[in-house]
């Protein structure tokens, strides 16, 4: 069977350290691993649409600044196909006929879908496009026969329900679908990366991330006001790393050299989370490093990012030749859903029998 991976991002802002640790760093590894025969990443505007749907600009904005963040990580348009999700009608198509195999009280049951509706206070006005993104989303992974979709821990839930869609059409239609697995990150930190207030995840929507467009200053003074371990009031009094985002932020980012290039004083990172906890180190301290760390990672994203800021037109086709090349395998499962269905009345004369 083909390898092929399907993943993507909702253009409802800028992509920030969260997205980049908790999926953009293991599509790029992925990407030029050599493994996978095809590679669809989507930036998924009508998705977007599902709780913006006042706000069409704020999502139209974004979907070349998702793009450039995309170019800036390195996915390589050569090896990745990069594509825009509303250009392709066959997708809503899928997702009508899935519908029909999911219950509402299973669209309750998906945690993911329960706390964002909660973040959001919907409450009782759940948009019906919002409460049911996660058919869209199968329909999305099952129109590229993905067997991998590389995803942050959130995300988890919508892939086991689209396992279930593609099992359940396979069982009622005959084998047709493909289904995915994830691919989360093999580093625990960066599962689901916590905000700079200590939040549990790091999120567009929240306000409280830092974004690979951001400028070193900016970057600088986000860090320096992170949240940290609120006991630990004094340089001496022993601190906590556990739920203490600057050491998270360490765990995911901090490499073994940058300690001889910032910090000769420690030998690694269990050196220093050892010093922390048991006193006399100062977040100041902990913080100038962890700044230091970031901009040597952040710096290269963001001048590569500079670079095709300055190309637009050809980022532009890059997504309209990927939207292209996105359509035609699309209608190909489209079709064979269709054809599964036996609803391809006048591709056979079956009306006539
Ligand atoms: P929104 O708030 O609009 O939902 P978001 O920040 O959650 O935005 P998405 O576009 O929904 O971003 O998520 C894109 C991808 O990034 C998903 O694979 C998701 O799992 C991953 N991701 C998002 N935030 C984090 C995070 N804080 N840590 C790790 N992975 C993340
Ligand atoms: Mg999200």
């Amino acid at each position: 069977m083909k390898q092929i991976i399907l993943t993507g991002d909702r253009p409802t802002g800028r992509l920030h350290v969260g997205h980049y640790v908790g999926s953009l760093k293991e599509r790029v590894r992925l990407q030029n691993s050599g493994t996978y025969d095809e590679i669809f990443i989507m930036i998924a505007d009508a998705q977007a649409l599902t709780d913006n749907a006042e706000q069409p600009e704020k999502v139209r904005q974004n979907i070349m600044q998702v793009a450039l963040d995309y170019l800036a990580c390195g996915i390589d348009p050569e090896k990745s196909c990069i594509f825009i999700q509303s250009m392709i009608p066959q997708l809503p198509e899928l997702a009508f006929y899935y519908m029909n195999l999911v219950s509402v009280a299973r669209l309750q049951r998906n945690p993911t879908v329960k706390s964002e509706i909660k973040q959001r206070k919907f409450e009782a006005s759940i948009p019906v496009g919002f409460f049911c993104y996660p058919i869209s989303q199968a329909a999305d992974i099952t129109a590229f026969n993905a067997t991998a979709v590389p995803a942050g821990e959130d995300q988890e839930p919508m892939i086991e329900q689209a396992r279930e869609i593609a099992r359940k059409f396979n069982e009622v239609y005959g084998e047709t679908l493909v289904e995915p697995n994830i691919v989360l990150p093999s580093n625990e930190a960066s599962l689901r990366l916590p905000g700079t207030d200590g939040k549990a995840k790091m999120s567009k929507s929240l306000g409280n991330g830092i974004y690979l467009s951001d400028e070193p200053d900016v970057i600088k003074s986000k860090i320096m006001s992170m949240y940290t371990d609120p006991t630990h009031l004094r340089k001496d009094d022993p601190g906590h790393v556990e739920g203490n985002p600057v050491f998270t932020y360490l765990d995911a980012f901090c490499r073994p050299e940058y300690f001889g290039e910032f910090l000769s004083e420690y030998e690694n990172l269990d050196e220093l989370k050892a010093h922390y906890e048991r006193g006399g180190l100062g977040d100041v301290t902990v913080k100038k490093f962890l700044n230091n760390v970031m901009q040597s990672e952040l710096g290269p994203i963001r001048e590569r990012r500079k670079e095709w800021e300055a190309r637009l037109p050809e980022v532009l086709e890059i997504l309209k030749e990927g939207s292209k090349k996105a359509e035609q395998t699309a209608a190909e499962t489209l079709a064979k859903v269709r054809s599964s269905m036996k609803i391809d009345y006048f591709d056979n004369d079956n009306l006539l029998k």
